[in-house]
C-alpha cells in the first residue's frame, strides 16, 4: 500500500517541502536537476511524481497519485471531481485578474454592452466572472505568454496569475479588476482516502499541523 504524491516544478514543489518534512518525508534528489519524473524519498512507501500544474489535479481524479498540490486556479479549470479538498496550504499565492493595454478604455468597453475579446489558459474562471457582470466575451484559449495577446491585437483583455505585476508592467499592461485571490490546496484521492486512510491521514494532519491549522 505505498503512496504517490503529485507535485508540479517550481514555486509549488519549492513551497512543499517544508510540509513533506512535517510529515518526516524527504525527497532524496533534487529533482531540478533531473530528468526523472519519479522520486523516491526517505519513506520506503512514499513516492514524489513531478507534473504539469494543471495535470495535478487529474493525476490523483484518476488515482495515478493518492494525493497532490494543486493552486485554485488549476484545480477550478480542472472541476474538482473525485477530489477531497481538506486544506488551503496558503503556498504559492497570487491573484486572478484582468489585464488590457494601458491604452484600451476597458470602462467604456464594459458599460457598452459590446463584446469584449479576451485570451487566457483560464477559460472557466473568465466566463464565469464576466457571465455574472453580464458582459458577452469572445474566448481565446491560450496555453502561455498571454501578455501577448493584446499586444498584438489578438486580445482585448487577458485573465491571468499577478503577483507583483511587474511581467504585466514589463508588457505595458494594467489590471483593470481582480477576479480571486489564488492559493494551493491539497488534494486527495477519495477512494484512496477511504483505502489508504491508515497512511494518508497521519500525512494530511502533519500538514495541517505545520500550516497552523491542527
Ligand atoms: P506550466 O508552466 O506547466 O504551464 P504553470 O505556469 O501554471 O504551469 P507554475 O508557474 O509553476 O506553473 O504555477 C503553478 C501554480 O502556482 C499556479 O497554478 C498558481 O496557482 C501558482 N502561481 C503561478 N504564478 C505564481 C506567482 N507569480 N506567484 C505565486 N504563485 C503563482
Ligand atoms: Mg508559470
Amino acid at each position: 500500500m505505498s503512496i504517490t504524491i503529485a507535485l508540479s516544478k517550481g514555486r509549488i514543489y519549492e513551497e512543499t517541502l517544508p510540509l513533506l518534512a512535517a510529515a518526516g518525508i524527504t525527497v532524496a534528489e533534487d529533482p531540478e536537476k533531473s530528468r526523472k519524473l519519479i522520486f523516491p524519498t526517505n519513506q520506503p512507501d512514499v513516492r514524489v511524481v513531478l507534473v504539469r500544474a494543471s495535470d495535478v489535479p487529474v493525476y490523483v481524479q484518476y488515482g495515478g497519485a493518492d494525493l497532490g498540490v494543486s493552486g485554485l486556479d488549476s484545480l477550478i479549470e480542472h472541476g474538482g471531481q473525485g477530489l477531497y479538498q481538506p486544506l488551503d496550504l496558503q503556498i504559492a499565492q497570487c491573484r486572478v485578474s484582468v489585464a488590457v493595454r494601458a491604452d484600451f478604455d476597458y470602462e467604456a468597453a464594459v458599460q457598452q454592452g459590446g463584446r469584449l475579446k479576451i485570451a487566457t489558459k483560464y477559460t472557466t474562471i473568465a466566463r464565469e466572472f464576466f457571465a455574472q457582470k453580464g458582459v458577452h466575451v469572445d474566448m481565446v484559449k491560450l496555453y502561455g505568454s498571454m501578455e501577448l495577446a493584446p499586444l498584438t491585437g489578438m486580445a482585448d483583455a487577458i485573465v491571468d496569475l499577478v503577483s507583483t505585476g511587474s511581467t504585466l508592467k514589463a508588457n505595458n499592461l494594467v489590471e483593470v479588476e481582480r477576479i480571486m485571490d489564488i492559493s494551493s490546496r491539497l488534494v486527495v484521492n477519495q477512494a484512496a482516502l477511504k483505502l489508504k486512510q491508515q497512511r494518508l491521514r497521519p500525512i494530511i494532519d502533519a500538514f495541517a499541523g505545520a500550516i497552523g491549522k491542527d
